[in-house]
């Protein structure tokens, strides 16, 4: 039979309609740029992928994949860093995956041949990282149920965990000891220890490193790996767009995404898409000449950002003119820093974690931390690009001897441009392969900052309190400086009419990519915290924030200030603050007084000034001092909160509090530590440090 034309049109149809079903819509997502990485079109919508994880392993050829739960990017670094090495190694077919990505339903159809590790990192007050709630969840849950109902559920799963904490917090790496009770409990095996880092010492990358060979040599017995020569094979292919120019509208300049490059940002904004803030006003609360605290009002009027009182805010950074000239130079690609490149990953399960086409220029300005500490591992896989011998003899050493690398490298808090560097004497190392730094380096993170307005005050401008981070370190020159901090502080300049604003002699490109953050604009997002007001205003408060600390607070008391002039009943409030001098770093000295007059006798601001007697004094003795008030307004069911630097004052404040219930209530210490826990866990004490 003669087929006519409407009958070619459906089988055409019918054919496009097939082909797509077959390639599960692979071909189907064409962009204009054939190296073009998901990353560019997705925007963080990643649409067709599959959450199922056995299949993923099954059709990618995996036999390992590395799970992280990120908050600020070490953990997912770690899991890339496991990723590399087993490949390398032991040449297990790894992947790393972002617990976000999938479902844990089927984590018992992984079969025992495979391996499932997971890399946690624990937040705040003992929480999963944002990206790993759902996870946590299920696999904690009452009711955790799997799809093929054996008994026990998990026992083919084979699994590994590293977590990530800081013994400064309560909840010590609670994500990974309470994964692993879950895993355990469910019949999986686990295979070495649950290995556990910790930040609050200091020491979380040795930490990392003395649990990873162990882990390797049980890994290798339990599962039969040959250990082979490990020979660094790159996951990044890094290829030069001739055609293209850094003003060629396709070419990402430091833009965050496809909407950004293609100038229709638009919500929801999130960890994903930054919202391009104009700083309605920036001033500077010290006066001191050497340490600087900015106060800056980010406008939201223009995006549908919304946040609460108690929220963060997160800040996206660049990097300093130097630092990105200096890293530039070193790998002698000062000539090329506006060549454009396209970045793809040579396995699937890899990502770039950055839009391309981009320029190296971009790269190292906008999405990577050239400024951070090193890691020693990743010393030990440069040596074999050093530019001579010695070099990679001095490399090898850093990389293996723990001691040797703190005292050459951490103690001075030099970055990776700063160590080449100081390693080579100066000699270029034109042969390491970029996609190394590309892996070897986190991405550059967004900073949060506790906000320091109300909403119900101002609900479209966001208050940033931040104390500038110039740090001199013994046996170095020049002060470290902070990323973020910094950054602030040439804009907050710029804003106020410096013609060639700078940081301590850092200079940016405040004026971001192809010009977009010009008239004073920040890269943004915020974040909702449970670091939450009463609901009822009229519940008394006791507030604890010395430095930066007192950030969250400000916004607490502006509120309660708005309450009482509305004649809403207000209770009593007790901030207690902290700093140095009162004619040096005493924030917001006159505005306390403004509240003051607004809520009479209900505030009382109580402050300690630790460097004007002879004896420092700080706020956790200041506390001490109106025990029996603290107590009788804990006994009124009080909220407590405490916000600012977790290593010291918050545990401080924590044992004095326990002191305080104890003698006031006449009751063992013990006892008094009980009911402190307690509080905590029905939230009447409330914490934000960082
Ligand atoms: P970074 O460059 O990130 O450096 C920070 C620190 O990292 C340095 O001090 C140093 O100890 C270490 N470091 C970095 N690079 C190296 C290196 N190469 N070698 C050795 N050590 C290194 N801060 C405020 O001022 N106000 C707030 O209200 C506030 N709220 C916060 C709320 C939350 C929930 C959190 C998590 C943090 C908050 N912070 C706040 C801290 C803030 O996020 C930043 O960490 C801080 O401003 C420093 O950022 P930075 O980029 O300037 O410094």
């Amino acid at each position: 039979a003669q087929l006519d034309t409407l009958d070619i049109i459906v089988l055409a149809a019918i054919l496009v309609g097939t082909v797509a079903y077959f390639t599960k819509g692979k071909y189907w997502g064409v962009t204009k740029d054939p190296y073009a990485n998901a990353f560019s079109n997705a925007n963080g919508l990643k649409a067709g992928k599959t959450r199922n994880i056995v299949e993923k392993m099954e059709e990618s050829g995996k036999n390992c994949v590395i799970f992280y739960g990120s908050q600020t990017g070490t953990a997912e670094d770690y899991a890339s860093r496991l990723a590399k090495e087993g490949k390398s190694r032991f040449g297990l077919e790894t992947m790393v995956a972002d617990l976000e990505d999938y479902d844990f339903d089927n984590l018992d159809e992984i079969p025992s041949d495979k391996l499932v590790m997971f890399v946690l990192a624990t937040y705040g007050e003992g929480e999963p990282t944002d990206n790993a709630v759902d996870f946590y969840e299920f696999i904690t849950g009452d009711d955790v149920s799997f799809s093929q109902g054996a008994d026990p559920p998990l026992g083919n799963l084979n699994y590994v965990a590293f977590g990530l904490g800081n013994n400064t917090y309560e909840h010590y790496n609670s994500m990974v000891r309470n994964v692993n009770k879950a895993l355990e409990k469910l019949g999986a095996n686990r295979i070495g220890e649950a290995g556990e880092g910790d930040d609050g010492a200091g020491t979380m990358e040795e930490d990392f490193l003395a649990w990873k060979d162990p882990m390797w040599a049980a890994l290798a017995e339990k599962m039969g790996l040959e250990e082979r020569e490990a020979v660094y094979e790159p996951i990044f292919s890094i290829v030069e767009r001739e055609g293209l120019t850094k003003d060629s509208h396709e070419v990402y300049l430091g833009e965050p995404n496809k909407m950004h490059l293609e100038g229709t940002a638009k919500g929801p904004f999130n960890a994903h898409n930054p919202y391009i803030a104009p700083i309605a006003e920036s001033k500077e609360l010290f006066s001191v000449k050497d340490r600087n605290c900015l106060h800056l009002e980010v406008d939201i009027s223009g995006s549908n950002l919304s946040y609460q009182t108690g929220d963060h805010i997160a800040v996206w950074p660049t990097n300093a003119g130097q630092e990105v000239d200096q890293f530039l130079s070193i790998l002698g690609l000062e000539d090329k820093k506006d060549t454009v490149i396209s970045v793809k990953a040579l396995e699937p399960t890899a990502k770039v974690p950055f839009p391309t086409p981009t320029t190296y220029d971009a790269i190292i300005r906008y999405h990577l931390e050239i400024c951070a500490p090193v890691s020693r591992q990743f010393l030990g896989t440069l040596a074999a690009f050093a530019p001579n011998e010695a070099t990679k003899a001095e490399m090898a050493k850093l990389g293996s001897d723990k001691d040797y690398f703190q005292d050459k490298i951490s103690k001075n808090h030099y970055n990776i441009a700063r160590t080449l560097s100081v390693v080579s004497n100066g000699q270029k190392w034109t042969n390491v392969p970029f996609s190394a730094f590309i892996e070897g380096l986190t991405k550059l993170q967004p900073r949060y900052y506790s906000i320091s307005s109300s909403s119900l005050v101002q609900p479209k401008k966001i208050s940033i309190t931040a104390v500038v981070e110039n740090q001199l370190i013994p046996g170095r020159a020049d002060p470290f400086k902070g990323v973020a901090t910094n950054y602030l502080l040439a804009l907050k300049q710029k804003q106020n009419g410096d013609p060639n604003p700078e940081a301590f002699g850092l200079t940016y490109e405040l004026n971001g990519p192809r010009n977009k953050y010009d008239g004073i604009h920040v890269p943004v997002h915020v974040r909702h915290s449970n670091f939450k007001l009463p609901s009822d205003p009229s519940k008394p408060i006791i507030l604890i924030g010395p430095g930066t600390g007192v950030a969250p607070f400000r916004g607490f008391v502006q509120e309660r200030a708005k309450q009482a002039e509305s004649g809403e009943n207000v209770g009593r409030t007790l901030l207690f603050f902290g700093c140095r001098k009162q004619n040096e770093d005493f924030m917001y000295k006159s505005e306390w007084e403004d509240y003051k007059n607004a809520l009479g006798d209900k505030f009382e601001l109580i402050t300690a000034f630790s460097r004007e007697g002879p004896k420092k004094v700080y706020v956790q003795h200041r506390l001490k001092e109106r025990a029996q008030e603290v107590n009788e307004l804990l006994e009124k069911k009080a909220y407590l909160y405490v916000c600012g630097d977790a290593a010291n004052m918050a545990r401080e404040v924590n044992t004095v509090l326990a002191q305080i219930i104890s003698e006031q209530r006449g009751i063992p210490e013990a006892k008094a530590e009980e009911i402190v826990k307690n509080m905590r866990a029905t939230n009447q004490y409330q914490e934000d440090v960082w």
